[in-house]
């Protein structure tokens, strides 16, 4: 079956003039994070370390976030966390839109999960009136890939009541919560009683290829999350480390940087979207639009792609044949959603001929 990580891999192979199908940023790593892993390497930081990180970064993340030390780990990306957890249910729940890797982690560890549909003409806000309470985790993500959504506070608080009057561990995946554009609430500041968050440095320093996030929870959680990363990798890269050290230490201004590139491009690309008629939920946060655009998958991608624009087909992230995932990681953003309606236009002046 084909997966959005095969799909990525064969839009690499085709390699088209504007591609927005990968979520990873397209500016490179600030030269000071360079500079401290090519320093670390001099020093021989290249050995195995704690599987909990090394301890300068787990205290730095333990501060950042107002935790103990022993609630923190560093991990091999911020994927990692999330198989150990979902290694660790029973029974699942994702919602839709979603990152497709929670399911196919679920099918590999062949853990029964549910679905909660969220809808276009809902701006994708779950009801949680029909989540099923027969699970014992829920993995959550907010800012949301694909949609760009964030969860009402209110919708937060019913949620998290609802995890703790059905013991169900709440998974708060935040990695893109370095970007908003409206009010954001962390699923932190709720009182959830079974909670694991996950944080990266992929998306918020760029650092996409040095595999390094970090997950909080309980003291006894993250020493079970830890032993499954401990027998996958062992632990995170050891210089990895320290760069990232060097990014929460710039992580202030890195975010303001990505704010102010991130904006422009949601504006202009918005902007764009109304202007050739094209339906959207205007992006709250993370670098992801989900567009309604009426042309079926396979048709609208590949003639897309014959205009030399990537995007990823809505049916990645469920049940969604007219949407498709546009990630803001280019500067040609207007051009390319120019090229969209004139697939749209060739495709009306076709079938009204026929
Ligand atoms: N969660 C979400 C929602 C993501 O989009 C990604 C990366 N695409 C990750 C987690 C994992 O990121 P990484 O492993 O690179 O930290």
């Amino acid at each position: 079956m084909l997966t959005m990580y095969s799909y990525i891999e064969m839009i690499r192979k085709q390699n088209p003039e504007i591609r927005l199908d990968i979520g990873q940023p397209d500016f490179p790593v600030d030269v000071r994070i360079i500079d401290a892993a090519v320093q670390a390497l001099r020093e021989g930081k290249t050995r195995y370390t704690s599987g909990y990180g090394i301890p300068e970064l787990r205290r730095a993340l333990a501060e950042k976030h107002d935790v103990d030390e022993s609630q923190v780990f560093v991990t091999a990306g911020g994927k990692l966390p999330i198989y150990a957890t979902i290694e660790t249910c029973n029974r699942a729940a994702v919602i839709h839109p979603g990152w497709p890797a929670y399911e196919e982690i679920l099918k590999i560890k062949s853990k029964p999960y549910s679905i909660l549909h969220t809808t276009f003409e809902d701006s994708f806000i779950p009801s949680f009136e029909t989540l099923d309470k027969n699970v014992d985790l829920l993995l959550t993500n907010y800012p949301n890939n694909p949609t760009g959504t964030i969860l009402p506070r209110e919708s937060m608080k019913e949620l998290v009541d609802i995890c703790n009057d059905n013991h169900i561990t709440l998974l708060a995946d935040e990695i893109y919560s370095f970007l908003t554009f409206d009010t954001f609430t962390s699923f932190q500041e709720l009182e959830c009683e079974n909670f694991i968050y996950i944080g990266s440095f992929s998306k918020s320093a760029s650092m996409t290829g040095f595999r390094l996030g970090y997950a909080i929870s309980s003291p006894e959680r993250i020493e079970t999350l830890q032993n499954i990363q401990a027998h996958v990798v062992t632990c995170p890269v050891e210089f990895a480390q320290w760069a990232a050290l060097k990014a929460l230490e710039i992580e202030d201004d890195l975010q303001k940087q990505a704010h102010v590139m991130y904006a422009e491009r949601k504006r202009i690309a918005e902007k764009t979207l109304s202007s050739v008629g094209i339906e959207f939920v205007p992006c709250q946060g993370a670098f992801y639009l989900f567009p309604r655009i009426p042309l079926e998958t396979q048709t609208f991608c590949n003639r897309l792609l014959d205009k030399g624009v990537s995007v990823v087909p809505g049916t990645f992230f469920g049940d969604y044949s007219y949407h498709y995932r546009i990630s803001l990681v280019s500067d040609r953003l207007e051009e390319a959603i120019h090229r969209m309606q004139d697939v749209l236009t060739e495709s009306e002046s076709v079938s009204s001929r026929s």
